[in-house]
This record gives C-alpha cells, sequence and structure tokens, in this order.
C-alpha cells in the first residue's frame, strides 16, 4: 500500500512542521522579536555579508558580525520594556532617512503615474501626476512653494 504509506509520511511531515512552530513560538514567548532596529541590523548584516563574498576583508567581518549578533540579542531579548524604548529612540533618530526610503518606494512603484516630492521647508510629502512638464508646486501643508519638472 504506497499510497497510504506517503499519506502517513505527509502527516508525518506536517505534524513535525507544526510541532516546531509551536516549540519556535514558545521559544519566543515573552522575547522581542523582529523590531525596526533589529530588521536594519539584520538588513545591514546580510548587506555586509554580500559584500564581503567580494572584498573578503577581516574588517567588514567583524562589523558583520557586530549587526548579526547585536540583531540576534534583540530578537531574543526578554527585556521588552528597554528593547522598546530603544526602538523607539531609533525610529525617532531615523524618521527623515526612513521617510525617504519610503518615498523611493513609492516613487519605484507609482513610477508611470506619479512623482512624488518632499517639501523642504515641512518634510511634507507631495504626489503629483506625471508628464505635466515644468509645474509650480505649493506644498499643502506649508504653502511653500518651489518648480519641478514631472
Ligand atoms: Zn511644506
Amino acid at each position: 500500500m504506497p499510497m497510504i504509506k506517503e499519506v502517513k509520511d505527509m502527516d508525518k511531515i506536517r505534524q513535525f512542521g507544526n510541532q516546531m512552530q509551536y516549540r519556535m513560538a514558545q521559544f519566543m514567548y515573552g522575547r522581542n522579536g523582529f523590531d525596526t532596529l533589529a530588521r536594519t541590523c539584520n538588513g545591514i548584516a546580510i548587506f555586509l555579508l554580500v559584500i564581503n563574498l567580494f572584498a573578503q576583508s577581516r574588517i567588514v567581518y567583524l562589523l558583520w558580525l557586530v549587526f548579526f549578533s547585536y540583531a540576534c540579542f534583540r530578537v531574543y531579548s526578554r527585556n521588552i520594556s528597554k528593547r522598546y524604548a530603544e526602538n523607539q529612540k531609533f525610529l525617532n533618530m531615523t524618521e527623515v532617512p526612513r521617510r525617504y526610503v519610503k518615498l523611493f518606494k513609492l516613487q519605484w512603484h507609482d513610477r508611470k503615474v506619479s512623482r512624488y516630492y518632499i517639501c523642504k521647508n515641512c518634510h511634507q510629502q507631495i504626489r503629483v501626476p506625471k508628464g505635466k512638464g515644468r509645474i509650480e508646486i505649493r506644498c499643502p501643508k506649508c504653502s511653500e512653494r518651489f518648480i519641478k519638472k514631472t
């Protein structure tokens, strides 16, 4: 009966998967998990790892170790309130660059229909339809005017 055996094997694999998931959830219970700061450090670590495929430098390796360890430390940390405060501080400190990253992503996603600008005065994000030539844009928040080619 090969069919039945196969089904049983599949059941076993599924059971094993569920068990692993359950154990993982149990392990992560009461721990910080991936917050923005941990995700950023992890991203930097992966970037350094790729760089070091080519550079093979000890300094890059050490940097990778620092970012990777710190990301792990954050994810598995049990001091959630302290990690939360650090993450908030990080979010406040990086508010402007993160806004630009978000803007670039949006800009890429809507590249055929819209253009996005950030007001130099108040950092408000402004969306303008594409292909209107040179136009004067007025910031809806602070009324600052600037000329852009769309
Ligand atoms: Zn403005």
